[in-house]
């Protein structure tokens, strides 16, 4: 999600930090949340602290991010090293082979279908352990390169939580 520089998304009053708007690490979320958290409270007319300091933390923390991201990334031949009894959703107890036969056998096209039929990121997780590993499995098993599709049966979520039933049980009108 493309963010400015006050966290701003293109959706007026819109406001995004952390890893919705790329992997950084836990530090860098905190300090773009707090950007946001400013921005959206100053663009209501609350009068705000100077977040240059944050701005200049962003900033060291991005550049940090980006050059972890160049010394280590996932390497290809991990893929090489993942057999069918190879588990890839822990949640769901999906392995490798599960994810093989929804796209060899079943005709899965893209991670979204996968997900589907075999139920990885289906779990507690929605995917947020196991959805880059499923979809490069997925594209693996199909025989072409990891494309956007992929990605994104993973990103998009309704926004929603689990509750337990107790918590309705415990509202006032039962
Ligand atoms: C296994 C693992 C290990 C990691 N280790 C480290 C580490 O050692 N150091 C480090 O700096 N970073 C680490 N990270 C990365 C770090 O966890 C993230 O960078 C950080 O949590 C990002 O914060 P965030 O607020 O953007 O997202 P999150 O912490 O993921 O918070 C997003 C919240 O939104 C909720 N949510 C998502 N979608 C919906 C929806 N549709 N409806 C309602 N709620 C929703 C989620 O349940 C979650 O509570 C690790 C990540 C993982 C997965």
């Amino acid at each position: 999600m493309a963010v400015d520089d006050r966290q701003a998304t293109s959706v007026a009053g819109v406001f995004a930090a952390g890893e919705a708007t790329g992997v950084g690490g836990a530090d860098l979320a905190t300090v773009e949340g707090r950007i946001a958290g400013l921005a959206a409270a100053a663009s209501l007319g609350a009068a705000t602290p100077d977040d240059r300091a944050l701005r200049r933390r962003r900033t060291t923390l991005r550049a940090f991010a980006a050059a972890l991201h160049r010394a280590y990334p996932v390497p290809e031949a991990l893929l090489d090293l993942c057999g069918d009894d190879t588990l890839v959703c822990r949640c769901e107890e999906v392995d490798a082979g599960a994810i093989r036969h929804a796209v060899e056998e079943l005709g899965a096209a893209e991670a979204r279908t996968v997900k589907l039929l075999a139920r990885p990121g289906m779990g507690w997780c929605q995917g947020r352990v196991c959805g880059f590993a499923t979809a490069c499995l997925t594209a693996r098993y199909a025989g072409r390169p990891l494309a956007e599709p992929d990605l994104q049966a993973f990103a998009q979520r309704p926004i929603a939580t689990p509750i337990p039933l107790a918590a309705l049980a415990d509202l006032a009108d039962g």
